[in-house]
This record gives C-alpha cells, structure tokens and sequence, in this order.
C-alpha cells in the first residue's frame, strides 16, 4: 500500500492516525458533505433511529469526532439522559465542543479523551454505544469491541457504522477508483491535504468487510448480531446486543 502500513508498526499507526485527525479536524465536517455529497447525515440518522434511544439513557458515542450523533442523542435522552462524546484526538474533540456549544447543546453532554482499546468507565456503564467511521481507525479492533462490550448494561447494544465492501462488483470498482482517485485530489484541493485523504482510501479498503466484522462482534461475546448494508454496501451498519 502507500504507507505500506500492513507492515509498520503499531506505535507508528497510532501516531499516523493522530496526525491525521489533528490535520483534518477544522476543516472535518465540510470534507465530510463534500465527499459523501451529503449522504453521511442519512447514514447517521439511520444509525439513530437504529439505536432505539429513549430519554434518561446514557449514551457513548465513540471516536465522537466533531460530535455529530452525539448532537442528536443530547436532544432524544432529554435531562435525565447523559452522553458522552469520546474521542482519541484532542482537535477533534475540540472541533466538537465547540460545535455543540455553539449549538447551545451543553447539559447533558461530556467530553472525554479515551482510546477505544481502553476504555476508562465502569463496567455496566452504557445503554448504547456507537462508533461511526471510527473502527477502522483503531489498531486493535478485538481489544477495542472487548472494552466496549465491558462498559455496556445488560441490553445495551453497540452500533458500528463504517465504510464496508459494496456489493455489487462495478459498484465496488467505481468506489475504488472515487476512493484512490478523486477523493484524495479534493482533499488536496479544499483542505491542502491530499495525503490524509489517501490515508482515508487505504484504511477504508483495509477494513473488515460485513461478514468478518460481524464475526469479530461474535468473538467479543455479542450476541443477536447483524448487519444492514447502506448504499449498496458502501458503508454497514452493524449491530449486537450485550445480554
Ligand atoms: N464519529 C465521527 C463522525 O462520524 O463524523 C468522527 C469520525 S472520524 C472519521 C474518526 C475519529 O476516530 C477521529 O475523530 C479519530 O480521532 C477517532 N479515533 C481514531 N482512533 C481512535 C481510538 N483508538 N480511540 C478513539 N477514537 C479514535
């Protein structure tokens, strides 16, 4: 691959993903519009509804980013609820705080800087966590699904939504060539960074596809687990239960 990062070590992804997350934080959610054209907002709404979110929950939203899901679970848990946005990268939780602040969204939500691998909360902790485009940013993705499965309730469920492998093969081919191609030219293009955006392309075809996420939920112990395939397969959204 480009980076070659099949074969780097650990320490030398964690500091990739880092500098690539402080250099696109600012500029994070107009990339985002622009190289979904949009259709992320309907990703995340479907990840939402999906969620089964009731007021007084608590909710983690992992990898939280610019705060985005997080947004909308603050104003469907209500004041008895609480949701905390979690992020490894500190531009990024700042680009979210102040996202949400601006917004006015502020009583119920709390900014934690966490690994996913290490999650520090109790055991029991959480009614729903989600992940959204962050999975595939951590190194150790069955120690990251083990702590998550930890810090849920008994019923709580886990929502991953991520880029996965579309089903269709002229599908998968156009996407391939959008993702090496295009997308890299316009990071270069509107955020000057041509190369975090090649990093984006890598680890997307890196990912898991379906079935094998699917699996790794299994083996870190959820159960009921499944998958919907959102624009053909673009992105997944896969769900499991803690019993
Ligand atoms: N969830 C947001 C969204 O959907 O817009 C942000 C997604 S962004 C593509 C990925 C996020 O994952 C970044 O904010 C990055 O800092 C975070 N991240 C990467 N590795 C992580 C880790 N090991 N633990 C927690 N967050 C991590």
């Amino acid at each position: 691959t480009h980076f070659g990062y099949k074969t780097i070590e650990k320490a030398d992804k964690i500091s990739m993903v880092a500098g690539v997350f402080h250099s696109v934080a600012k500029q994070y959610d107009v990339m985002n519009d622009l190289m979904s054209f949009g259709i992320h907002r309907l990703w995340k709404r479907f990840t939402i509804d999906a969620s089964g979110v009731r007021p007084g929950n608590t909710v983690l939203d992992l990898a939280g980013g610019t705060g985005d899901l997080t947004a909308k679970f603050s104003q469907l848990v209500g004041r008895e609820g609480k949701v905390i946005l979690a992020d490894i990268n500190s531009s990024m939780l700042n680009v979210g705080r102040d996202k949400l602040r601006d917004k006015g969204l502020v009583q119920n939500i709390e900014y934690v800087q966490a690994n996913a691998e290490y999650l520090p909360f109790e055991e029991n902790t959480f009614d729903i966590v989600t992940i959204a485009f962050g999975l595939r940013n951590v190194t150790d993705k069955d120690k990251a699904l083990r702590s998550i499965y930890s810090v849920l309730k008994p019923g709580g469920r886990l929502l991953i939504l991520e880029f996965s492998k579309p089903e269709h093969e002229l599908l998968n081919k156009a996407y391939d060539f959008y993702s090496f191609n295009i997308l890299p030219k316009i990071g270069e293009l509107v955020a000057k960074d041509g190369e975090s955006y090649q990093y984006l392309a890598e680890s997307i075809r890196m990912h898991p596809d379906q079935e094998t996420l699917k699996s790794m939920m299994d083996n870190a112990g959820f159960e009921q687990t499944s998958f919907k395939n959102l624009t053909g397969g673009v992105v997944a959204l896969h769900k499991g239960y803690k019993f």
